[in-house]
């Protein structure tokens, strides 16, 4: 489940010490299943998978649309890492993780209110989201993360 998937990255990325949000990955309620369905947002991949979440042509679609290119040759921490020095955004970490949040939205309305995805909207959820977020940064960091 793309939940798993957000929760593992928070997990990894705060363990990791990258990130700077609120996020309490205490809070976050693991779900964990045997079976392995087939991505809703690319009908390819098994959704479950950390992996699908890069390889997914949904998420890359949206991912290229802020310029996230993710190296799935690396394994995952590395392939962080790699991104995030390869992007000269600041904030990285919180644009990444607010990007996996809005691709799990995005799904979360095609499945349950049946509105047809698409990484325009994504966008615009994520611009969004980065605003939103921005409002508990300083004044002088909150520019340089909105996009
Ligand atoms: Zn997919």
């Amino acid at each position: 489940m793309v939940i798993c998937l957000v929760a593992n990255a928070c997990v990894l990325l705060s363990s990791a010490g990258h990130m700077n949000m609120n996020t309490k990955s205490s809070t976050i309620i693991f779900f964990w299943s045997t079976s392995h369905a087939v991505c809703v947002m690319c009908d390819s991949g098994e959704e479950e998978t950390i992996d699908h979440l890069f390889d997914c042509a949904f998420a890359k679609e949206c991912c290229a649309t802020i310029h996230i290119d993710w190296d799935v040759s690396l394994p995952l921490l590395d392939r962080f890492t790699q991104a995030r020095s390869a992007h000269t955004i600041p904030f990285f970490t919180e644009a990444a993780l607010i990007a996996a949040w809005e691709l799990w939205k995005v799904r979360n309305d095609m499945i349950f209110q049946r509105r047809a995805p698409s990484p325009s909207i994504w966008l615009s959820n994520f611009k969004q989201q980065c605003n939103l977020q921005s409002v508990r940064f300083k004044d002088n960091l909150r520019s340089s993360f909105c996009v």
